[in-house]
């Protein structure tokens, strides 16, 4: 790991710097971020007027231009004439990772395809810290941003969602917080775990834990639970089919190479359990069968 030296040049020249920067406490803009955003030549920023708020508060002057969902398309190209022409240019968001439910991607991809050298200056993303404190399962997730505003159309995507085995992290506006509790707890079960968080960083950070049915009587409950920012995480689907079949099919191979060979017992537990016979052969000696052949 190198900390960088001083005779580094903070930019590249005709590098664009995708820059994180804080979700709510401004100590979380990095070293390397506040450097960065004072040595380009040009920040592309979501709101501009949003981002010289966070510019002035660390003294930093460097001209902005918006880039938002509407102006994306057209704006990538002009920037990207700049970078080629050899300025160094960062992107902002309003709050945390660029690109991660907030504009950027057209800009990214555009710059990928043509030979644009990129660079990284990562930080906050409130899906990350909320999944890091939740104390729910981080072996394997999936970001699934905002769900749909309508019921409908929300419901039919989680819906979608319902055998999902990784851990889900959604963002979700604070009005809609407890309605969209029922529809999880509906769809997935009330039983299942779950967190909420939210103003991270902030004053007023908390965190909720408990079963879908347990966050739905707080939300009910206590209205400070629907105010400021939200993260919403939900454990996955924890007995998938396939888990619960091979479950199934050890405990019958099990019982069978009690009283039968493993060839036997392979053939009767196919039979059983649709699974084909040589793989149930091959789990039954890993399972020791150790009756005789005939
Ligand atoms: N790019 C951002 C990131 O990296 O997290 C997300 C931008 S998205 C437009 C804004 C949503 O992120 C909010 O509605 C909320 O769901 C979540 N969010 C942002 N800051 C948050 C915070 N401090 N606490 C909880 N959730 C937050």
């Amino acid at each position: 790991m190198s900390a960088g030296s001083s005779t580094e040049p903070a930019v590249a020249p005709g590098t664009l710097y995708v820059v994180a920067t804080p979700i709510g406490n401004l100590g979380d803009l990095s070293t390397r971020a506040r450097e960065v955003l004072a040595r380009v030549q040009l920040i592309a920023a979501e709101d501009t007027r949003h981002t010289r708020q966070l510019l002035q508060a660390f003294g930093i002057d460097t001209p902005l231009t918006s880039l938002h969902e509407h102006n994306e398309m057209h704006k990538s190209e002009t920037l990207i004439a700049r970078l080629l022409a050899g300025e160094a240019i960062a992107l902002v968001s309003d709050a945390g990772t660029p690109l991660i439910s907030d504009p950027g991607f057209n800009l990214v991809a555009a710059a990928r395809t043509r030979g644009v050298s990129i660079a990284v200056i990562p930080g906050p993303c409130a899906a990350i810290a909320a999944l890091s404190i939740a104390g729910l399962p981080t072996d394997r997730f999936v970001f699934e941003g905002f769900l749909p505003a309508k019921t409908a159309a929300r419901v039919s995507r989680l819906r979608e969602l319902i055998d999902e085995q990784r851990t889900m992290i959604f963002y979700e506006a604070p009005h809609r917080l407890l309605e969209v509790l029922r529809d999880l707890a509906a769809e997935f079960g009330a039983e299942r775990s779950a967190s909420v968080s939210r103003e991270l960083t902030k004053k007023f950070e908390t965190t909720y834990t408990g079963t879908l049915a347990n966050l739905c009587e707080i939300a009910e409950q206590n209205a400070d639970m629907a105010r400021g920012e939200i993260v919403i995480i939900v454990t996955g689907h924890t007995a998938p089919k396939s888990t619960a079949q091979s479950l199934n099919a050890d405990q019958l191979l099990r019982a069978l190479l009690e009283e039968l060979p493993p060839s036997q017992a392979a053939k009767i537990a196919a039979k059983l359990t649709g699974e084909k016979r040589a793989d149930l052969y091959a789990r039954a000696m890993q399972l020791g069968g150790s009756k005789r052949e005939d």
